[in-house]
């Protein structure tokens, strides 16, 4: 049997000045061009945010770079392991913003971090009037929360600052501790900033997001999975891996932590079902789906991936095998 190859899922970023980040873009392809590293890291003159996935000397490599360039020696790698690449190429681009948000924050001004140990023990005290803060999306949220978290509700992230402002109707601003998280820190870096600006005094942020804590405490507090933005798409936050699942089949509310990209090209909705329905309806998010004219064949997987529109047309364009069919259309009990 051949020996399985080991790579280092990597999440860091850094808020330090960089003058010429185009340059740092160069320099980072210029490292990648001969390793096995797949990526996707964005850089601006405000820091760097990446996320990527290599063979495990190749990751140590890289690692070891970084901590020789001072600007970057003090980035917090978070690591997991997995036993294939997790995205489709290696992406290193320039960005104006690494976080969007229609709001000047400076992530200089955020909430005090606390390490995942201090994390815990805060979520412990019974006596704290506490607000716990999810930071993250709705399809985020869904498969994976700290126990007793608040998720605001916003279709968009950008309405954050007005967000801030009503919960001041319901949380007085002075005596509450709000405890904000996301998935690996660097939104909170900014968030924080506007609950401060908004007249909160004690926001508090989870250093290193549910990543180092799950990396950290394990499981503790922690419901379900993490969702994550690569071909993994929902892991266990601690090697233990004994959450209870708390996500449902969009068709028949199993409990159910799979996510799927509709197998209708012009939809493409990200939707969680068990196996059996996801196999009963070919893929599709719904039945009108399944009568769509642009679908993509079904193919069973263990672990389904992410759709990309345009790796598909890579891969299609490689097997001519690869031929549309009809999809049964049963309904799930
Ligand atoms: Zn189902
Ligand atoms: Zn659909």
């Amino acid at each position: 049997m051949s020996e399985e190859k080991i790579y280092y899922v990597l999440a860091f970023y850094l808020f330090t000045s960089i003058e010429d980040p185009k340059l740092e873009v160069e320099k980072h392809h210029a490292f990648f061009k001969d390793r096995d590293v797949t990526s996707r890291i964005y850089i601006s003159h405000e820091g760097i945010n990446g996320q990527m996935s290599a063979l495990k000397e190749h990751a140590l490599e890289y690692i070891a770079w970084m901590k020789s360039d001072e600007r970057f020696a003090n980035i917090d790698f978070k690591c997991h392991t997995y036993h294939e690449q997790v995205f489709p190429r290696a992406t290193v681009k320039f960005r104006k913003q690494l976080v969007a948000l229609n709001h000047n924050a400076d992530p200089h001004k955020g909430g005090e971090h606390l390490a995942p140990s201090e994390w815990k023990k805060m979520l412990e005290d019974e006596n704290e009037q506490i607000l716990l803060l999810d930071v993250r999306n709705d399809y985020e949220w869904k498969v994976g929360h700290f126990e007793g978290a608040v998720k605001p509700n916003l279709d968009i992230f950008r309405k954050f600052p007005e967000y801030a402002e009503e919960l001041k109707g319901t949380y007085d601003p002075k005596t509450t501790k709000v405890m904000m998280y996301c998935t690996g820190g660097i939104r909170c870096e900014l968030y924080s900033a506007v609950m401060k600006d908004h007249g909160f005094e004690k926001v508090y942020q989870l250093n290193g997001g549910v990543i180092k804590y799950g990396l950290e405490e394990g499981e503790d507090k922690w419901l379900g999975k993490l969702f994550v933005f690569d071909d993994r798409l929902a892991v266990p936050i601690a090697k233990e891996n004994r959450a209870p699942i708390i996500a449902h089949c969009k068709h028949c509310n199993a409990p159910s932590d799979t996510y799927y990209n509709c197998a209708n090209m012009d939809c493409n909705e990200l939707f969680l079902s068990c196996p059996s329905c996801a196999e009963k309806l070919s893929g599709c998010c719904d039945y009108d789906c399944t009568c769509a004219e642009r679908l993509r064949p079904y193919e069973k997987e263990k672990q389904p991936k992410p759709f990309r529109r345009k790796h598909y047309y890579e891969e299609e364009a490689k097997r001519p095998d690869l031929v549309p069919v009809a999809p049964s259309v049963v309904k799930p009990e």
